[in-house]
């Protein structure tokens, strides 16, 4: 695809996200985000709820790019920002801050100012799914929107939040011959090298599911956005 006009990042983030939101191509998760932001979780009775799919989050112009799972019913179904108004969200913006790569610890809404610095935030599926378990085919449904996120914009570092967003990530690399497509199996911590210039690296995702186990410590996670920002000054 043609790159874009470097000076007009924002305006195309901007239509791309907009093109997100609007997307329908799963209607069994567009009902579901509608329905759940119908219904509401009781301590959330007075919130707005999102209720569609939530747009990519943070700097189109920098070279890190998360790579998250899904959004959460309660969490960025809710406020329309990926990973925020959940825990997952209040782990993962604490260690982003610690690393200077956001202007503050928390996130409770997409109107609470903050602001991520030199890096961004995807899904590899932008709507949220019943036990956080998108199927095989919404996953593919969604994957044009990873390959226009990556396509479009200059990310080079990606960080894949978890063993499903780093098989795609593969996927999308194969794809677009920046990799061979063999296998690199994902664990917390691998590193890949994708030609030229590009670089994956795995993290367990900040799931409550691993951070309250201690699978994910904040000085695991830590390591792993050091390491992002050490490979945006690597040139291969
Ligand atoms: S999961 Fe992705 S492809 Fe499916 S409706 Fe949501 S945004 Fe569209």
């Amino acid at each position: 695809m043609t790159k874009i006009d470097p000076t007009n990042d924002q305006s195309a983030w901007n239509a791309l996200n907009t093109e997100i939101e609007n997307c329908e191509s799963c209607p069994r998760l567009i009902e579901y985000c509608s329905q759940v932001a119908q219904k509401k979780r009781k301590s959330y009775l007075e919130h707005d709820y999102w209720g569609k799919p939530v747009p990519n989050f943070g700097n189109p112009r920098s070279e890190v790019l998360l790579v998250g799972l899904a959004p959460a019913a309660h969490g960025a179904n809710r406020t329309g920002r990926m990973f925020t108004g959940d825990r997952s969200g209040d782990f993962l913006f604490a260690a982003l801050h610690r690393a200077g790569m956001c202007n503050q610890t928390e996130s409770f809404d997409n109107q609470d100012g903050l602001i991520l610095q030199g890096c961004a935030i995807t899904a590899i599926c932008h709507c949220a799914p019943p036990q956080n378990k998108p199927d095989r085919t919404e996953l593919s449904n969604c994957r044009p929107w990873l390959e226009e996120t990556l396509d479009r914009f200059r990310f080079r570092v990606f960080i894949a939040l978890g063993a499903m967003a780093w098989n795609s990530m593969l996927q999308v690399a194969k794809q677009n011959n920046w990799h061979d497509g063999s296998s690199a199996k994902f664990a917390h911590g691998a590193e890949l090298h994708f030609a030229p210039s590009r670089w994956l690296i795995g993290s367990y995702h900040p799931s409550q599911q691993n951070t309250f186990t201690g699978r994910l410590t904040p000085e695991m996670l830590d390591q792993v956005l050091i390491r992002a920002n050490q490979m945006k000054t690597e040139n291969q």
